[in-house]
């Protein structure tokens, strides 16, 4: 249920009906739009109820149900397309199509500051670079761990770009908190509601990633299990589902874009790496992605594929980076964006 309060309702009258719905046992999330003050009142609680002792408040417009099963992710609760601010100005879900780049993995200091230099000459603005790396054998590299996230801090901060970065445990959100600046969930842990709910407690945006094979309902339970906690800095990313086709290593779902969007007022993000799982096809992806209207992509760059320790496959060399670059700038225009 959404509550809209009147344009001219006053503060003392808000705090009332924040104070009367909570009295209920409902949880309020009051937003402040262009004019109007709207209360999201979430619950498994008697509406009826709820309807009724609400009546009597004047400063209320009206009430509108919210017939989504996710809340705070719809449409209903937020029509404004939500901008999140990374940090400084960098933000997400506006004009401006926001590009991390980076290596799958961080394996030493000097690799992550010759793609930082190399992705930031190109145009990108966030830093990626997996620190606790989630591998499907427990026998493959399992990341650097803190020494990672310490390597990724110091070169963002001498570059002047930002840090995205994968948490994997609800135990570890406070130390990946201390270093990066969007966590980012995998999608092995699209469901892993503890997870959800710790990064949820945080005001940091969080890229979540789809499920690999999370229904669009799913994908949009999983972020409001995020906002439910009061986060409501959550990106979406697509990142490629399980289909029968083995060529490629996903099946990226283009569509996406347009769907969530349209159910969503969260902010979309491409993965074409993992979505194709081969740096041939991480271009034309790419493109594909600007131009359905995704709001940023999330690329793995690597100075020597050939010698990457994960996803040497699907990551660009430098140069086919900064190429890529070029040509999403000129499309971003033909689609009334920015890079
Ligand atoms: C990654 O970004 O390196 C990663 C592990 O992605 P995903 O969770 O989408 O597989
Ligand atoms: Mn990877």
């Amino acid at each position: 249920m959404i509550i809209v309060m009147r344009d001219d309702a006053s503060q003392e009258e808000i705090k009332q009906v924040l104070a009367r719905v909570e009295e209920l046992g409902f949880t309020t999330h009051p937003s402040r739009g262009a004019k109007k003050m709207i209360i999201g009142v979430i619950g498994d609680l008697n509406r009826e109820e709820l309807v009724e002792s609400l009546g009597a408040y004047p400063g209320i417009e009206k009430l509108v149900p919210i017939l989504e099963p996710y809340k705070l992710a719809g449409r209903t609760f937020e029509e404004d397309r939500s901008i999140i601010e990374i940090k400084d100005g960098v933000c997400i879900g506006g004009k401006e199509i926001l590009v991390m780049a980076g290596p799958c993995a961080v394996e030493s200091e000097e690799q992550i500051r010759l793609t930082a230099e190399s992705i930031k000459a190109a145009g990108a603005t966030v830093l990626r670079g997996g620190a606790f790396k989630p591998r499907t054998s427990p026998y493959s590299f399992q990341g650097l761990e803190e020494e990672g996230l310490k390597i990724l801090r110091r070169v963002a901060n001498d570059t002047g770009l930002a840090v995205i970065t994968e948490v994997v445990d609800p135990r570890d959100v406070e130390l990946v908190g201390n270093y990066t600046d969007i966590y980012q969930i995998g999608a092995r842990n699209m469901q892993n509601f503890f997870l959800l709910r710790e990064v949820g407690k945080t005001n940091k945006p969080v890229l979540l990633k789809r499920g690999l094979s999370a229904t669009y309902n799913e994908f949009l339970m999983a972020a409001e299990y995020i906002m439910a906690e009061g986060n409501y800095n959550v990106i979406l990313c697509e990142r490629g589902i399980r289909t029968f086709e083995t060529y490629t290593r996903n099946t990226l779902d283009l569509v996406s874009i347009p769907v969530l969007r349209k159910l969503s007022h969260l902010p979309v993000v491409i993965d074409p790496s993992h979505g194709t799982g081969h740096w041939d096809l991480v271009a034309p992806a790419a493109r594909g992605a600007v131009a359905m209207g995704a709001d940023g992509l999330i690329i793995e760059v690597h100075p020597d594929p050939t010698k990457a320790m994960s996803d040497g496959q699907q990551s660009l060399k430098f140069e086919k980076f900064a190429s890529l670059m070029e040509e999403l700038k000129k499309l971003a225009q033909a689609v009334e964006r920015e890079i």
